[in-house]
Parts: C-alpha cells; structure tokens; sequence
C-alpha cells in the first residue's frame, strides 16, 4: 500500500515535478563518483566562468509534503516550493539519479576551471523551493545554470529533452536567447555523448520552451532544465539506472555546457 502510495504521490508530481527548480548551495557530502578530469584539450576552458548545477528535487522532499508543497510565487502563478520528482518502475528515485548525475558532473567542469556550485549540499534533505534554488543561480552571477531532471511521462515514450525559457516581458528579457543558446548546445552534444533520441512524446526535436517553471522564470542568469530521459520507460530506466551511462550523461552535459561557455 505504501509503495502504491508513493507511485501514486511520484505520478501526481509528473506534471508538476520537473519544475523544480532549485535550493541552496553548499558543498559538503560529495555525490558519488568522480570522473576524471578532462585532458589537456579542455584545461582551463572554464576558467573564470561559474556554473550552477541543480539536481532536481530532493532525497527528503516525500517526507516533508507540508513543506514541499507550501505555494511559491514563480510570476506566471503559483507552484509547489518542490516536489518528490517520479521514479523507475524497479524504485530508481529521480532526486538520486539527479544527485549522482551532478556529482559526476560537478568535477568534470572543475576540471576545466569552472567555479561550479550545487543547489543542494546532498541527497537527504527537503527542498530548497524552486525560488531559492533560481536565487541561487542568480547571487552566484551564474554563467549557466543547469537544473538536471529525469521525466516521468507515459511508458511508451522515450528520449529527452531540454527545456528553455519562455519570454516574461519585464523579468528574463535577456535570458532567453543565452538559454537557448545553452539548450542548443546541450542538445547536440547530449544527443552526440548519450546517443539517446530527441523525445518521442514531448516538445519537438528534443526542444521545449515553457512559462510555467520557477527555476526557469525566476532566472537572471542562462538557464536550462534537462529532462535526460523516460525515467518510466523501461528502456530509458535502464539506461539511466546505469552508472556507466550516468557517466556519459555528465560527460556529455559538461561538453554541451563548454561549448556555450567557450
Ligand atoms: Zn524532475
């Protein structure tokens, strides 16, 4: 019963849960796993840049919904200060895909000389709300900021997809043409590094602007969500389930995200 809960309470969170947008920094418990840097060819490609990674949702999040789902304002509406975020059918949580997927992430762009920064400081808390997860992006002057998710569409749909902002006169005026710049870059080379498709069910050529994320709208800086596959597809789940492949996914991520900044 408990676990139908849980499904039910992930599945509710789809529509909602890739919102989320992110939380307070900090750099403690280090993610699991640490590429290696990146050679020479990219040394010192980052330097001087900041990059805001945000592992979306939370380990602590299913735990606390009275904070969770306390109503933050994200300009186009009201959303849920975070949510739980959907899961594998075998129980693979996406705040722990998007947990180790930064922290593989986060030493590769070091290696290149980014300054990066995490909207969470581990997997186990609750939270931050999308507002605070933007803000964070924001006070650190972010050259990118990049909000990684795993969707939780319909079985039969697969691949992924990269969400970028939509115009809101008067608030991202000028960030939404760095954003898709950023989205684009991201695109080809997660496209080129994970060999996944564009997504079947969503957006089109693994494209989507959207007006109605906090992460997105409450940005200064450019901005991106990466919803790196299906997590509800069998074929996706397996893949994202797999260490290896969360390797390539960082890799791939950390590729897209030079190429904007260089
Ligand atoms: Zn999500």
């Amino acid at each position: 019963m408990r676990a139908n809960l849980v499904a039910l309470t992930a599945l509710t969170a789809l529509s909602t849960a890739c919102g989320g947008a992110v939380p307070a920094a900090q750099e403690e418990a280090a993610p699991p796993a640490a590429p290696s840097p990146t050679k020479s060819p990219t040394k010192g490609a980052l330097a001087g840049k900041t990059v805001v990674i945000d592992p979306g949702h939370n380990g602590g999040n299913a735990a606390h919904p009275e904070e969770i789902n306390r109503q933050v304002d994200i300009i186009t509406g009201r959303k849920a200060c975070n949510t739980t975020g959907t899961q594998t059918d075998d129980g693979y949580q996406e705040h722990a895909f998007t947990w180790d997927v930064a922290g593989r992430l986060k030493p590769i762009l070091q290696g290149m000389g980014a300054k990066v920064v995490l909207t969470r400081p581990n997997d186990k808390g609750v939270g931050p709300c999308i507002t605070e997860r933007a803000a964070l992006g924001n006070e650190a002057r972010a050259d990118a900021v990049v909000s990684i998710h795993g969707d939780g569409a319909a079985p039969n749909g697969h691949g992924f997809h990269v969400i970028m902002p939509g115009l809101l006169p008067g608030h991202n005026d000028e960030v939404v043409e760095p954003s898709r710049r950023l989205g684009l870059s991201i695109r080809k080379a997660y496209q080129a590094g994970t060999g996944l498709p564009y997504s079947t069910y969503i957006g089109k050529d693994g494209l989507q602007t959207r007006t109605d994320l906090g992460g997105l709208n409450l940005s200064k800086r450019p901005v991106v969500f990466v919803e790196c596959g299906n997590m509800r597809n069998r074929g996706d789940a397996a893949k994202l389930s797999d260490p290896k492949f969360r390797e390539r996914i960082a890799t791939s991520l950390a590729d897209g995200i030079k190429r904007f900044l260089s």
